[in-house]
């Protein structure tokens, strides 16, 4: 009854409209959109949601469109090991056609991601990423997409803070959103776009200062914040989904073309919703893929990734009140991978509690074991005023043995424990010379800590250089400090001392 009155009323509308240009009929689009989807275990159930969302769209006629807002392929332990190769597999799976890149497509280099692109079978797109001012080998510009005669345009981009985000190489270059927006806009119009869609990994800020700054954009589907977020003034949507596959953003747009002095144009309207994936039962296939890579992950786990050449103590009385080999490892290694001035771990963030002999065959389920939590590393800059009273915090648990104790790279300090909580700090040097106070540093830690945990409260004024879903996977950049240097030396070495 309800698909009878639907075509009658189309009917009237091709009626009025005979005399004038030639109408087309209703499109009833639906969008789904997934961002920031770099763990491959939702993969099951992301695909049965699409599976069902897809099949329920047809069932009343209406287009799909499945869609992805950047940062695929890294990171995670599996990326590490396979460089991402098995998020594009998975991609490919839960039917996603077209993607945007993302910051963390750059983590693992130009090539790693030439390659990624490569074997592809969805179109990746950007309209502001180049490589020596030509596209991306691989990606292309604005696209149309012809729906029962109506055409859509997609434009995809990518944050420009990629470039100190990530580790794109020297040749590649992020153009300004607007500008690159604007452009590609342009192009689609002149090739006679009906709606023009972005997929947008900028976040919330970007996405929003794109639709009040280039008319010609109708929506813009998002990523890069991990917000699950839908936003519309009555004229101009942005919609997000999260991460990890715990929702996907559904737009569904009913547009028409109408008359209107003697010419068509277009008319439409929106709808929206998070569609959870939690309670969905995982696609069998899909499901079956993650399994064999979730096995491979393990078999990987146990392989020896280097050797350490002096012994490595992460029991917890040791690693919460003095410098310890494995906390100077790593401290070492997320300074190395954000290029901060200093790097801070806290001492509850390393859980082993055991006696590593020198000599010990390290593998990464060692390193996952010492750092479980899956935490990933912020770079932030402060004052040295602020470093020190980090560090005056993380010696004002000594007598409880709290998880705040501080192991660093880049600096040395030492203290008085005797003395009362708020000055026991003696001295702090930075590369060899006493912190000023006034001075500004960049220091790396993991994002637990840089969001004030473990009573840290001072990180949460310091500026954000890197924050945690763009930062990489502290255990994941131990890891690869350890398959860089093949044997670690992480001595003990006087970067903490305590005088009384
Ligand atoms: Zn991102």
């Amino acid at each position: 009854m309800f698909s009878f009155l639907r075509t009658f009323a189309f009917a009237l509308v091709a009626v009025a409209t005979l005399a004038g240009p030639a109408a087309a009929e209703p499109l009833k689009l639906v969008l789904l959109h997934l961002n920031d989807w770099d763990k491959m275990e939702s993969a099951g159930k992301v695909a049965s949601v699409i599976a069902a969302e897809k099949e329920a769209a047809k069932a009343e006629g209406a287009f799909v469109l499945v869609t992805f807002g950047g940062d695929l392929i890294s990171p995670s332990l599996m990326s590490g090991i396979d460089k991402g190769a098995h998020m594009i597999e998975l991609a490919e799976q839960v039917g996603i056609e077209y993607a945007t890149l993302g910051n963390h497509e750059f983590d693992l280099g130009d090539e790693v991601l030439k390659a990624r692109v490569a074997e592809s079978d969805f179109k990746w797109i950007s309209s502001n990423v180049t490589l020596d001012g030509k596209p991306f080998p691989g990606v292309e510009g604005p696209q149309i997409v012809d729906m029962n005669g109506y055409k859509i345009g997609l434009i995809g981009l990518t944050t420009p803070d990629t470039s100190f985000l990530a580790s794109p190489g020297p040749g590649v270059g992020f153009a300004d959103y607007t500008e690159a927006a604007t452009t590609a806009a342009g192009v689609l119009k002149g090739l006679g776009a009906d709606f023009i869609i972005v997929l947008s990994h900028g976040g919330e800020t970007l996405d929003r200062g794109l639709t009040r700054s280039v008319k010609d954009i109708d929506l813009v589907l998002g990523g890069h914040d991990h917000l699950a977020r839908i936003v519309y003034d009555g004229r101009d949507m942005t919609a997000s989904s999260g991460s990890q596959g715990e929702f996907i953003a559904k737009t569904v747009i009913e547009m028409d073309k109408v008359e209107k002095r003697g010419k068509l144009s277009l008319v439409w309207k929106p709808s929206f919703g998070l569609v959870a994936t939690a309670g969905a039962i995982p696609a069998a296939q899909v499901q079956a893929q993650v399994d064999e890579y979730t096995a491979a992950l393990d078999r990987e786990l146990g392989q020896v990734i280097g050797s350490t050449a002096v012994e490595l103590d992460t029991r917890r009385a040791a690693i919460r009140s003095q410098e310890t080999a494995f906390g100077n490892l790593v401290a070492d290694a997320s300074r190395a991978a954000t290029g901060a001035d200093v790097g801070l771990a806290n001492g509850g963030g390393i859980r082993g509690d055991t006696v590593y002999p020198a000599g010990t065959q390290l593998t990464r389920k060692i390193i996952l074991t010492e750092l479980p939590f899956g935490n990933s590393t912020v770079k932030l800059q402060l004052t040295g005023a602020q470093l020190r009273a980090a560090l005056e915090h993380g010696v004002s648990g000594l007598e409880d043995g709290q998880g705040r104790f501080p192991q660093v790279s880049g600096m040395t300090y030492s203290f008085d424990g005797s003395k009362p909580v708020g000055s026991r700090i003696v001295e702090v040097l930075v590369a060899g010379k006493p912190l000023d106070d006034n001075a500004t540093y960049t220091l790396s830690t993991n994002d637990y800590v840089g969001g004030g945990g473990d009573g840290y409260g001072m990180f949460r004024d310091a500026k954000v250089l890197i924050d945690g879903a763009a930062g990489g996977l502290e255990a994941g950049q131990v890891i690869d400090y350890v398959l860089r240097n093949g044997t670690v030396s992480p001595a003990v070495e006087g970067r903490i001392k305590r005088i009384d």
